[in-house]
């Protein structure tokens, strides 16, 4: 269906997007840019699934789609910081967490290219969504997950078929472990593999429709390696070229201060991500020391005139009390986007007259044993 360009972000060397690869020869990483997008008036007579947007994912033939008909996730008002803000539900799929929309368009390329066989390595959530499209599309999956990993996501990747390696030492230590292992295999990364965020853009247009074909004045997403960041990115961006929306939103990106590479680089405007020691987080599921597409976030996040911010992991327990009460139970790391909002609307970046959009990535059910600590504390 959609033709795109498949290109390195580093050098430029263009790849034909009908050739599995998940890294340019000179070690950059890839994007890969449909040409096409829906027209407004199609949308109507869709299924509310993201693959609604059909024309804006780079899959070429439908055939290949690998779906469980997931996306269109609720967007709920509710008071926060003296303000209504709109939590968008993207804790809601199949696997509990927004990684659902990366993983249904990277595994559906995955079938397009014909591999049977696939590995890469996640804090939990990516491979859990992974593993569980790979499950539907018949794609037999190993997974180097920290060994810290939470048992509740541990058990899915599992439940789910996957072959799980639990890899003792930090997150880097999976990430170099499974890159060795993708000598053999296709590696099958949600920070390398540019079609991932090509589905993670979907929650982008799903606000746009959902705010009656608007964009919201400012959106704040928790950040490690970008994929929801990105996704808000490119899909704002989509609309923006098609003259859809007349302005992006603001990006705002929140990191936990105990692993925030990315706000050292834009408060300390450096020119590269610097190297820093990382420290355990409450966080983990955004607990990345070097994150592969930190150009691209920081190009992000700059063009739309928002900023990198980091929380404290003290703001976290009570937040996920706070949003307990209101019926939104939410992974620690998801909360460190909401923490950030609350910094944000102290520093008058956000005014209580904009219209803020947070999305809940994880569900809380995932982190169940850190909730309970909390919960009783
Ligand atoms: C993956 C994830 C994020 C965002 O992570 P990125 O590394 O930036 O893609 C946020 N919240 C949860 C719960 C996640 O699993
Ligand atoms: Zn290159």
């Amino acid at each position: 269906m959609s033709e795109a360009e498949f290109a390195c972000i580093d050098c430029g060397e263009e790849y034909p997007p009908s050739e599995p690869r998940w890294r340019c020869g000179c070690g950059g990483p890839l994007e890969v840019a449909p040409k096409a997008i829906f027209t407004r008036e199609s949308l109507a007579a869709r299924p509310a699934t993201l693959w609604r947007y059909r024309e804006a994912i780079p899959v070429a033939a439908d055939e290949n789609i690998v779906s469980m008909n997931e996306g269109m996730t609720p967007l709920v008002p509710l008071s926060f910081s003296g303000a209504e803000i709109l939590c968008k539900l993207d804790f809601l799929f199949p696997t509990g967490s927004f990684k659902d929309r990366g993983a249904t368009v990277l595994m559906s390329k995955i079938k397009e290219w014909g591999l049977g066989q696939v590995l890469m390595d996640s804090s939990g959530n990516a491979a859990a969504a992974v593993a569980a499209y790979a499950a539907r599309a018949g794609v037999e999956c190993d997974i180097y997950a920290p060994a810290s990993t939470s048992a509740a996501k541990c058990a899915q990747i599992t439940a789910y078929g996957a072959n799980l390696h639990k890899i003792p030492g930090p997150r880097a230590a999976s990430t170099a472990v499974a890159m060795e292992a993708a000598k053999e295999r296709f590696y099958a990364s949600h920070f390398w593999n540019p079609w991932f965020n090509h589905g993670t853009k979907t929650w982008a247009f799903e606000v746009w429709e959902q705010l009656g074909f608007r964009a919201p004045d400012a959106v704040v997403a928790p950040a490690g390696h970008g994929s929801a960041l990105l996704g808000a990115y490119l899909g704002f961006t989509e609309l923006l070229r098609a003259g859809y929306i007349d302005e992006l939103p603001e990006i705002f990106a929140a990191q936990a201060a105990r692993c925030a590479p990315m706000v050292r680089m834009w408060e300390e405007n450096l020119e590269a991500v610097p190297e820093i020691a990382p420290e355990d987080t409450i966080a983990e599921g955004i607990s990345i020391a070097a994150p592969v597409r930190w150009k691209q976030m920081r190009d992000a996040v700059r063009e739309s005139g928002g900023c990198f911010i980091s929380v404290k992991d003290e703001t976290i327990p009570p937040l996920l009390r706070e949003f307990g009460a209101k019926g939104i139970l939410m992974e620690p790391t998801s909360a460190v986007a909401f923490a950030a909002l609350a910094l944000l609307k102290e520093q008058g970046k956000v005014k209580p007259s904009e219209t803020a959009v947070v999305p809940v990535t994880g569900h809380g059910l995932k982190a169940a044993d850190k909730l309970e600590k909390i919960m009783s504390a």
